[in-house]
């Protein structure tokens, strides 16, 4: 934004200047009078006692004079007053002695008018007079106590110029001897001062003044500045009346370095002047900038605001949005149900992909303003990694093989089963990822490696969660745009594959929120290598172990299954209400030769326990009536309970609730995850049945099956591997699982009907481990997304849009449902062929 000048305040900030500019030239004026006149007073003041200094030495020289012409007075004859030999008349000097009456007595006659020296002498006081261009000192002539002659001596100017020394200051100033009209007697040949000094008008102003300081003084001096320059006059009496001194200096030699402090003043002010206007330019600036940081924040409040406004309209809007989406995808549904025209069931097929884009583009929307408003937050609990690395595979696993990619997976085996942190954001996250690299590789493979690094400071690992690709990559320039909202690169390439730009963001965003990072690296043309670094907390640091293997199975890979107990002496309940749980325990069991006993809910195993002492419990948690940490706190407290002391495992197909912690701080001795594991349910036994009656099985390689080809709705090389590769009892479980097709329909619709979405979610989470167990993915994803928007409704969480989402997905997973039994079906009528 740019800064517009305020006319009115300039205006006002400029007479501001200007009067201080004024004021400061006022000042300036002033002090410079003022100062002038002192140091004027000063160098006048020095000068003066200058003057005093020079009538000094003047006086000296004439009383000299005087002196030794009295000295002389003895060779003066008393009888004539003639003179001795002594008197030698020099150039310029004549002597002479009168008598009282003035007449000469020696020498040449002089007239007491012209030098009243005489008159003085004759009183019997030395003296100097003069007259014209002479000067005369005059002594008495005593004899006895009574003058009798006046001795003289009489000098031309000239001649007793010679002996005065008439320079002062140096070369810097001189003097000369006046009588009191100012009439020169006295001054050096080269002399400056002459009558027409006295003439110029400053040197007379000048003079004026001294005469008038005279009055009451005997020396004098004042600055005149004419045509003989800057000079200090100065003037002095000397002891004889008609004798005066006066002279110059010249002002620059006395003043010296006082006459820098005039411009050492003005340079001050200078000084001054210049500070006040750089402050004045400070203060406008500081002003200015003010003014703009003041524009700046109103214009950031404004962005802010109109941004906050855009977030709750993006908000709004995919919130509106969704309804109608939904409503689209529901009515659909039903012409995919009921239609039988092909032609229209392929425009409903096309309808139904697309909404479903719209709808997860909406989502997209939804999260990246959510975190945009700060309003998204990370809600952290224990999970089970095994879990929900599982989810992500088998969500993303049909779309890579749909594509014909070749997916493989690294899952390190020493990572901690169990964290703490958000396992959905990590979900979404790990899927985003994926996605973006089945979408951006055309052929080839994509890589999901799950690593870690343990820091045993604090109990927290970080995780690393790399997707490779041999994709179309991305340009180094444009590596720095991928995480901003809205970015898509390289359209030219992308134009074909869907997308807003928004994935990224959004998981660089979750990333941030949890305080990991997302490092990318790519070679355009060759592919991308996208990589998490998420820290989270070690609930549970038993390695989660091979894995890999489990997730290869679904690319087909060869397994095998190693049994490795039996103890037909043991006795376990096992407590579910799936009727096809119980069969899988009871099958993967059934070699073990162990005794099994089934409960399909709470009560019923309270009351098996009450008859019987068993070794080991197994007792789902998520069950309709009476849960499973009830019935574990009800069996506790049950005073004929024949089994208190057996071990209780809890059985769970929660991905999001799968904690350890939890389950251990509600009494169970430990828990197994669904689809169950075989082997790993072996392990269990073998840790928590007496030992006394369990033998151990070396491992007898079995013939290996082959896996038959995974059909789109199911993976039956998974579904096989659950059962422990028994075909038979694959082939039952999936028997059961069609078996209860009906009744599941049939109860799943009542409490959609109902809206009653707290047993929903149980159902459809029973559902969804149903079809983990035959390797229905598909139909297990679909189940995953219901249970999760149920249990979000249970925590009062984004209610209206889950219910919205179970709205427009019901029918579809019910149908998927439908189409997914048909498959086991048909699969059956193969293997029962076979
Ligand atoms: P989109 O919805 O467009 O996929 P994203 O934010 O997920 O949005 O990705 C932003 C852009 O980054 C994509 O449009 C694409 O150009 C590029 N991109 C993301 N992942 C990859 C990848 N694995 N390989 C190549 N390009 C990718």
């Amino acid at each position: 934004m740019r800064w517009k000048p305020d006319i009115k305040k300039l205006k006002s900030t400029l007479s501001v200047i200007f009067i201080i500019f004024v004021v400061l030239i006022v000042i300036c004026l002033a002090m410079w009078v003022k100062m002038s006149d002192i140091i004027d007073k000063q160098l006048e003041e020095h000068v003066n006692q200058q003057a005093v200094t020079v009538s000094r030495v003047v006086n000296n020289s004439l009383n000299d004079e005087l002196r030794l012409l009295s000295d002389a007075t003895a060779f003066v004859d008393p009888a004539d007053g003639s003179m001795d030999m002594f008197f030698a008349d020099e150039e310029g000097v004549t002597y002479g002695v009168l008598s009282i009456n003035g007449e000469a007595a020696c020498g040449k006659a002089l007239s007491i008018q012209e030098y009243d020296g005489i008159f003085d002498a004759l009183h019997g006081k030395a003296s100097v007079s003069c007259s014209g261009d002479s000067v005369l000192f005059a002594v008495p002539v005593y004899r006895g106590t009574n003058v009798k002659y006046v001795l003289y001596k009489l000098y031309e100017s000239s001649a007793l110029a010679k002996k005065i020394d008439l320079s002062c200051y140096g070369d810097g100033g001189e003097f000369v001897i006046t009588d009191i009209d100012r009439n020169i007697i006295l001054r050096t040949e080269n002399s400056r001062i002459e009558a027409s000094f006295f003439a110029d008008a400053e040197n007379e102003k000048a003079m004026a003044v001294i005469s008038e300081k005279m009055n009451t003084r005997s020396t004098a001096a004042s600055r005149a500045k004419g045509s003989y320059g800057d000079n200090i006059l100065f003037a002095a009496e000397t002891d004889y009346h008609s004798l005066y001194i006066i002279g110059y200096v010249d002002t620059d030699k006395v003043a010296g370095i006082i006459s820098l402090m005039i411009p050492l003043v003005l340079w001050c002010f200078g000084l001054l002047w210049v500070l006040l206007v750089i402050v004045i330019i400070y203060l406008i600036s500081a002003e200015k900038k003010a003014k703009e940081s003041d524009e700046f924040r109103q214009a950031k409040l404004i962005a802010e605001k109109a941004n906050q406004a855009k977030s709750d309209f993006l908000a709004n809007m995919s919130h509106e949005i969704r309804t109608p989406i939904n409503a689209v995808i529901g009515m659909n549904e039903m012409i995919l149900r009921e239609c039988e025209d092909k032609n229209v069931l392929d425009y409903a097929t096309n309808i139904e992909s697309a909404s479903r884009n719209l709808l997860a583009i909406i989502n997209d929307i939804l999260d990246f303003s959510k975190i945009e408003s700060g309003k998204m937050e990370i809600y952290e609990n224990s999970y089970l990694l095994s879990e929900l690395i599982q989810d992500v595979i088998s969500m993303v696993e049909m779309r890579v093989k749909k594509k014909g990619l070749l997916f493989e997976v690294s899952v390190e085996e020493s990572l901690p089963r169990e964290l703490y942190g958000d396992d959905i954001r990590i979900r979404q996250i790990m899927i985003n990822l994926l996605s973006n690299a089945v979408k951006y590789t055309p052929k080839g493979s994509v890589r999901f490696i799950v690593s870690g690094v343990a820091d045993a400071t604090d109990d927290s690992i970080m995780l690393r969660i790399a997707v490779e690709d041999t994709g179309i990559g991305i340009r180094p320039e444009e590596i720095r745009a991928l995480f901003s909202g809205f970015q898509r690169l390289d359209l030219e390439k992308n134009r074909n594959i869907e997308g807003t730009g928004l994935g990224l963001a959004i998981t660089h965003n979750l990333a941030t929120l949890m305080d990991g990072r997302i490092e990318v690296s790519s070679v355009y043309g060759e592919g991308s290598v996208f990589t998490a670094y998420l820290k989270q907390k070690i609930v549970d640091d038993t390695p989660i172990g091979k894995l890999a293997d489990d997730t290869q199975a679904g690319k087909g890979t060869e397994y095998k299954y190693e049994q490795i107990l039996t103890a037909p002496d043991a006795k376990i309940l096992v407590v579910d209400d799936n009727e096809m749980n119980l069969l899988v325990v009871r099958k993967l069991l059934h070699n073990t030769q162990i005794q099994i006993t089934e409960a399909m809910g709470g009560a019923q195993a309270l009351e098996l326990m009450r008859q019987n002492r068993y070794d080991v419990i197994f007792l789902d948690h998520m069950m309709p009536d009476m849960d499973g940490i009830e019935t574990l706190k009800l069996s506790k407290t049950m005073e004929d309970n024949q089994s208190k002391d057996a071990p209780i495992i809890a059985l769970t197909a929660n991905a999001i609730s799968g904690m350890r912690e939890m389950y251990l701080s509600e009494g169970f001795d430990d828990y197994i995850s669904k689809p169950i594991n075989g082997r790993l349910l072996e392990e269990k036994l073998a840790k928590y049945l007496p030992q006394d009656i369990i033998s151990f099985r070396q491992y007898v390689a079995e013939a290996e099956t082959v896996p038959p080809e995974a059909g789109e709705l199911i993976d039956f090389a998974r579904g096989l591997k659950y059962c422990a590769d028994n075909v038979e009892m694959y082939a039952e479980i999936i028997k059961m699982f069609c078996n209860s097709h009906d009744a599941k329909y049939d109860e799943l619709e009542k409490l959609y009907e109902k809206k009653d979405w707290n047993k929903y979610t149980i159902s459809i989470h029973a559902l969804k481990s149903n079809a983990l167990n035959i390797g229905a993915g598909k139909l297990a994803e679909k189940c995953l997304e219901l249970e999760n928007a149920g249990k979000k409704i249970r925590a009062e969480e984004e209610v209206p849009d889950q219910t919205a989402f179970i709205e427009s997905n019901h029918n579809l997973t019910m149908q998927l449902y439908s189409e997914t039994i048909k498959a086991a079906e048909e699969y059956l009528g193969g293997a029962n062929k076979g």
